[in-house]
C-alpha cells in the first residue's frame, strides 16, 4: 500500500510495510486481525505502567472539557501549577524551578541554553559542554551535537559545535573517566556536564556504578561547573527509582524529564533547575530574560496528564510493581549469565540487556534488522541496537508475557548460531 507517510529512523527502501495498530491495551498492542503485540520496549521507551492506564486516560477527558492550547507567557493555567508543585516534591531535593517543553530533545536544549544562561548572566561566561562517551541527547542539531558521533549524524556534522567527551567509565577503567573530567574542568571553560545516569540507553544500554556519578558531580562542584541529568529514559522508575540520580545520592543543578513524565500517554517535557539558576535569569533587565519557548509549551491536556501520573505514583503501589518486575528481569536473565552466545548481560531497574556475540557489532550490524524481524514475527516488538538485545517493558507486564520474550531471545541466538537468522 503506498503511504505518503516518512517513519523515523527507518529506511523505507528496506522495512516491510508498516503494521497498522487499531488499539493499545496494557502491554500490547493491537493489530486490524486482532491480535496482540507484546511492547517490550514501551514504545520507544514511553509507557511506562502500561498503555491507556484508566487514571491518565480519565484526566485526559476531563481536561478536554476546559482547555486545548494556552499561550504560557502571560497566563498560566492550573494543571501546569499542579504539575511545577508536584514535581518540585518528588524531584531530588534543590530544583525548584520547572520549565516545559514538549520532548526529550527540548527539554536537553531548554537545559544546555540555561547552563550557558547562567554563566553568561554571572558575569563569568564558559563555552564549553562536557558529555560523556556514547551518549544519546536526542536528534535537535544542539542534542545531536552533545551526542554520538555516527552514521545517524554524519550528513549533518557542519553544522554541529564541538564538545569536550570523556571515555566511558567501562569496569576498571572508572577513575580514567573522572581524571579526563577533572582536566576539562582545569580549564576554568566547563559550563555543565551533560550526562544520562546510570545508563547510556540509545548509545547501547551502557551501564555504569552510581559511584561514578557522585565522583562526577563532586568534581564539577569543586570546579563550579553544573551538572545536567538527562533522565528522559532513566526517570519514572524505569532505573529502579523514581529518577537515576536517587541512586547516586545526587542532585543534579538541571534535570530533564520527558518520556514518563505523563505515563507515556502525550508528549511532554520538563526542565527543572535549581533557585542559583533561576535567580542568575531574574533582573528588571529584559536582556537577562531566559529566551526559549516552543508553541506548544505546557500544554495543559499534556501537563493534566502528567498531574495524574504523580497521582498513580502516589497511590497506587507503583514502587512495589517496580521492585516486582525487577525481581522478575533478573530471574529470566539468569539463564544468560554463563551463556557464550551472549556478552555483557545486565540490568539496570527494569531494563535488561544483552550483546549478542556477532563478529561485526554496532549499530548497523546486520544481525539487528534480523532479529527484529525475527521477534516481529513472533509477536513481539523488540528492536534491538545492532547486536545489542534489550528489553524495557511497561510495569504492567506479566510473567508469562516475559517469558515469551525470554524464550524468544534463546531461540534467536539458537537460530543465529545455525546460520538460520
Ligand atoms: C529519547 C531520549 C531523548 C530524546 O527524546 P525525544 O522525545 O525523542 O526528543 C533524549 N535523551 C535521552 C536519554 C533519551 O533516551
Amino acid at each position: 500500500m503506498n503511504s505518503p507517510v516518512w517513519h523515523p529512523f527507518t529506511q523505507h527502501g528496506l522495512e516491510p510495510s508498516m503494521k497498522r495498530i487499531v488499539q493499545t491495551d496494557g502491554a500490547c498492542l493491537i493489530e486490524e486481525d486482532g491480535s496482540r503485540i507484546l511492547d517490550a520496549i514501551s514504545s520507544w521507551w514511553v509507557i511506562t505502567h502500561g498503555h491507556r492506564h484508566p487514571v491518565i486516560m480519565k484526566a485526559i477527558q476531563a481536561a478536554c472539557e476546559n482547555y486545548d492550547q494556552i499561550i504560557f507567557a502571560e497566563y498560566t493555567h492550573e494543571p501546569a501549577e499542579d504539575l511545577a508543585r508536584g514535581l518540585i516534591e518528588i524531584a531530588p531535593a534543590g530544583l525548584a524551578h520547572v520549565f516545559y517543553s514538549d520532548s526529550g530533545s527540548t527539554c536537553v536544549e531548554v537545559a544546555l541554553k540555561m547552563a550557558l544562561g547562567f554563566f553568561h548572566n554571572s558575569g563569568t561566561p564558559r563555552r564549553r559542554i562536557c558529555v560523556m562517551e556514547n551518549g544519546y541527547h536526542g536528534d535537535t542539531i544542539g542534542t545531536m551535537s552533545a551526542g554520538e558521533r555516527g552514521v545517524f549524524n554524519q550528513a549533518y556534522e557542519p553544522l554541529l559545535f564541538g564538545v569536550d567527551r570523556l571515555p566511558f567509565p567501562a569496569p576498571g577503567r572508572e577513575q580514567e573517566t573522572l581524571d579526563a573530567f577533572e582536566l576539562f574542568c582545569a580549564t576554568g571553560q566547563v559550563a555543565a556536564l551533560l550526562i544520562e545516569p546510570l545508563i547510556l540507553g540509545a548509545g547501547g544500554m551502557r551501564t555504569y556504578p552510581a559511584s561514578v556519578l557522585t565522583e562526577l558531580k563532586r568534581i564539577a562542584e569543586r570546579h563550579g561547573a553544573l551538572m545536567i541529568a538527562d533522565e528522559v529514559m532513566t526517570g519514572w522508575g524505569r532505573a529502579g527509582s523514581l529518577f537515576a540520580c536517587e541512586q547516586a545520592g545526587v542532585t543534579p543543578d538541571i534535570l530533564c524529564t520527558s518520556k514518563g513524565l505523563t505515563g507515556g500517554a502525550l508528549p511532554l517535557a520538563a526542565t527543572l533547575c535549581t533557585a542559583e539558576i533561576f535567580d542568575a535569569h531574574l533582573s528588571t533587565d529584559r536582556r537577562r530574560t531566559f529566551f526559549h519557548s516552543s508553541s506548544y509549551t505546557a500544554n495543559p491536556i499534556a501537563c493534566a496528564a502528567a498531574v495524574a501520573n504523580l497521582a498513580v505514583w502516589n497511590k497506587e503501589p507503583v514502587r512495589e510493581r517496580i521492585g516486582a518486575l525487577e525481581r522478575m528481569q533478573w530471574e529470566r536473565l539468569q539463564r544468560f549469565e554463563d551463556d557464550p552466545r551472549f556478552v555483557n548481560v545486565r540490568q539496570v531497574g527494569t531494563i535488561t540487556a544483552l550483546d549478542l556475540e556477532v563478529s561485526t557489532g554496532g549499530y548497523l550490524s546486520e544481525v539487528g534488522p534480523r532479529l527484529r524481524a525475527f521477534f516481529r514475527d513472533r509477536k513481539l516488538l523488540i528492536r534491538p541496537l545492532g547486536n545489542v538485545i534489550y528489553l524495557m517493558p511497561p510495569y504492567c507486564v506479566a510473567a508469562a508475557e516475559l517469558d515469551r520474550a525470554y524464550d524468544a531471545i534463546d531461540e534467536a541466538a539458537a537460530c543465529f548460531a545455525a546460520g538460520r537468522l
